[in-house]
């Protein structure tokens, strides 16, 4: 089946060149993707600007919401099937594919419900004069997405920009994308007029490219590596449209000597190791202060040792690296570790019976790694957990500020003014206080600080970012 979805019909690439579909629990070939290139974006953009000159741009919000909402229930409706395309082309196991799919649903529920529900303002002026600001869509808005949380991705970025009456552009990630393309099938059946969402599956440097340079598009928005970020930044700057950029993160668990051991050791392990650390927002770093450092550190080793690596139908805490080269890059992290002398506290366990040919990484957790280690600094992107200690609460704020991004934060301690102190003082996104990324959060406002990135998706800010205000002054003397 062509995987371009463009003016509401599937085709495929006009260059006519695929791309092979990859399983990573056995590297084995198991589907194709066509390659769009630039020809396809071209006719994408022009797609999504006719749908916003015609029957898409015509709808009332409370008709957009409505598809939206018979889209959300066609999700959950094919939970499973959409949950094990995700579950053999990403390795997650199937417990956690299935969430994600849950949480897609809950996207285009949330926005849908949300979409007629965004009011203007009425400012007061001279006399005689009646001024009104309404909230427009972009126009036609690109997105970029990453393979990490494929299916997730799709409703964070797109509900949001459909809900406002954007005609979208999808550029999915080529690493993994079959569940975007099948949610997509859904979206037509759920009513979505022709043009309003089109996909072009292919390569970065090329579809990718291509859709962020393109004079058509009135708004990016991007998730995935900074590299790429600062080039669809660029883009997207001498096109002069707006961009949002999700960049990723390193991001602290900052453990006071008040801690509740077992509330906080479990969140803590899962926080690193779901998604086998494939997660902008993991919890990568774990601070603890200096006089629990030891019985803390040794508490989440057990927990550590616990984990187990294998395949989606195995279902157990995570599954394998999406990719080659990513499990090139998380295993180079890992042995640099060892070979510059940092401590492995504990690994994970590989399940028997996995292929040797699949991408699968035991966590690691490393203790007392120094300050200025890659290990303390850099986003390794896999199951890897850097433990290190702090003396006092001024030293565990530097400490968590020390790295160049700021996206998410944990902090675990039971004093209250304490918790308030790090929430305003800590660089980052998010605050989470005794927790961590609960619940999946849709309607949780979410994006960066620092290199981690700018502008917000999900909650109610996504609305007004995939969005922008019209100022109009009426003289009625
Ligand atoms: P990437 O940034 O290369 O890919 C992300 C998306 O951008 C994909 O859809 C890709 O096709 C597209 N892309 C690539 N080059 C492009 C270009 N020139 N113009 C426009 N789009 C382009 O990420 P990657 O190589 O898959 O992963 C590398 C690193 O990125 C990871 O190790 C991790 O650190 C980071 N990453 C972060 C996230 C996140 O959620 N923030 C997700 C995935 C990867």
């Amino acid at each position: 089946m062509p995987t371009l979805l463009i003016d509401g019909k599937w085709v495929s690439s006009i260059a006519g060149a695929t791309i092979d579909v990859i399983n990573p629990c056995d590297a084995k070939v198991f589907s194709k993707i066509d390659r769009g290139t630039a020809a396809d974006i071209d006719l994408a953009v022009q797609a999504a600007r006719r749908a916003l000159h015609g029957a898409w741009g015509r709808m009332t919000a409370t008709e957009r919401g409505r598809i939206m909402m018979k889209f959300a229930d066609l999700i959950v409706k094919h939970a499973d099937e959409i949950a094990k395309i995700e579950a053999q082309d990403t390795g997650k196991p199937m417990t956690v594919a299935r969430n994600d799919i849950v949480a897609v649903a809950r996207y285009f529920e949330f926005y849908g419900s949300a979409a007629d529900k965004i009011h203007g303002e009425q400012i007061p002026y001279l006399n005689n004069y009646n001024v009104q600001v309404i909230r427009v869509p972009h126009g036609v808005t690109a997105h970029i997405i990453p393979w990490n949380y494929p299916a997730q991705m799709f409703g964070r970025t797109l509900a949001p920009a459909l809900a406002m009456g954007n005609a979208c552009v999808l550029k999915p990630s080529e690493d993994a994308c079959l569940s975007g393309i099948r949610l997509a099938e859904l979206a037509m059946e759920a009513g979505l007029p022709a043009g309003a969402l089109n996909v072009v599956t292919g390569y970065g440097h090329e579809a990718g490219a291509a859709l962020t340079a393109h004079p058509g598009i009135n708004f990016a928005t991007f998730t995935g590596s900074p590299e790429v970020g600062v080039m669809v930044q660029e883009a997207t700057a001498k096109n002069s449209v707006p961009c949002v950029l999700e960049l990723g993160g390193k991001s602290p668990q900052i453990v006071f000597n008040d801690v509740d051991f077992d509330k906080a050791v479990p969140v803590i392990v899962k926080a690193i190791t779901q998604n086998a650390g494939q997660t902008c927002s993991a919890g990568s770093r774990l601070l603890v202060q200096q006089d629990i450092y030891d019985q803390f550190v040794s508490k989440v080793a057990e927990a550590f040792k616990k984990v187990k690596v294998g395949t989606p139908e195995m279902d157990l805490d995570c599954g394998p690296i999406v990719n080659k080269k990513q499990f090139n890059r998380v295993n180079s992290f890992i042995d640099e570790a060892i070979a510059s002398g940092v401590p492995v506290l504990a690994r994970g366990a590989l399940a028997d019976g996995i292929s040797k040919d699949g991408y699968f990484v035991a966590p690691a957790l490393f203790g007392a790694v120094p300050r200025e280690h890659n290990l303390a600094c850099k986003e390794v992107f896999g199951p890897v957990l850097s433990a290190m200690a702090f003396k006092d609460e001024e030293d565990a704020i530097q400490l968590a500020n020390a790295t160049e991004y700021g996206l998410v934060a944990g902090v675990w301690t039971e004093n209250g003014s304490r918790q308030s102190r790090l929430a305003q003082r800590i660089d980052s996104g998010q605050v989470f206080i005794n927790c961590y990324g609960a619940g999946g959060g849709v309607e949780l406002p979410f994006g960066g600080m620092k290199k981690s990135g700018h502008g917000r998706e999900k909650g109610f800010l996504a609305l007004e970012e995939f969005s922008v205000t019209k100022t109009v002054v009426q003289y009625y003397g």
